[in-house]
């Protein structure tokens, strides 16, 4: 069954879009946590950002950073958060790559992204290191 967005995607289910080109789309989240709240995804459905190919990332990208600032223009907003929800354990609902654009507002109440984790885990620095060094291998830095 194909995802809710690639249902939008067919004109399958309404949306709100406010973009579209071949390989993308944009449109408002349905349960928007400020005005504007828009997301933007790529029309073929993949569940997570490093499953798509790389040209389908960079025209993601593409359309996000046309669209940071015409949305924040919109709402009159001073700021948003962009941000995806990478997976199940980081709070993705539907497995079809999407980034939010939230836009913000001085004292609207909202946190920054460093709310979104849990506790924040104590390391020491050999376990610091470990974790660069194991990066930085894979990343062949
Ligand atoms: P996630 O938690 O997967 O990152 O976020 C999914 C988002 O999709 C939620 O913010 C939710 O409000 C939005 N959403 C879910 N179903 C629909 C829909 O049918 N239409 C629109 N426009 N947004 C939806």
């Amino acid at each position: 069954m194909a995802s809710i967005f690639s249902q939008i995607v067919d004109g399958e289910i309404p949306a709100r879009v406010v973009y579209e080109d071949e390989t993308t789309m944009a449109f408002l989240d349905a349960n928007p946590l400020a005005p504007g709240h828009t997301l933007v995804i790529p029309k073929a459905e993949h569940e997570r950002l490093n499953d798509l190919p790389d040209d389908l990332a960079s025209d993601l990208y593409d359309t996000l950073h046309r669209l940071i600032p015409v949305i924040e223009g919109a709402v009159d907003a001073p700021a948003s958060n962009v941000a995806f929800n990478n997976g199940e354990a980081a709070g993705q609902e539907v497995p079809h790559v999407h980034g939010h654009i939230i836009p913000r507002f001085e004292d609207d109440g909202g946190n920054p992204i460093h709310a979104i984790a849990g506790s924040p885990p104590n390391l020491d620095d050999e376990e610091l290191d470990d974790i660069a060094e194991r990066i930085s291998t894979d990343t062949r830095i």
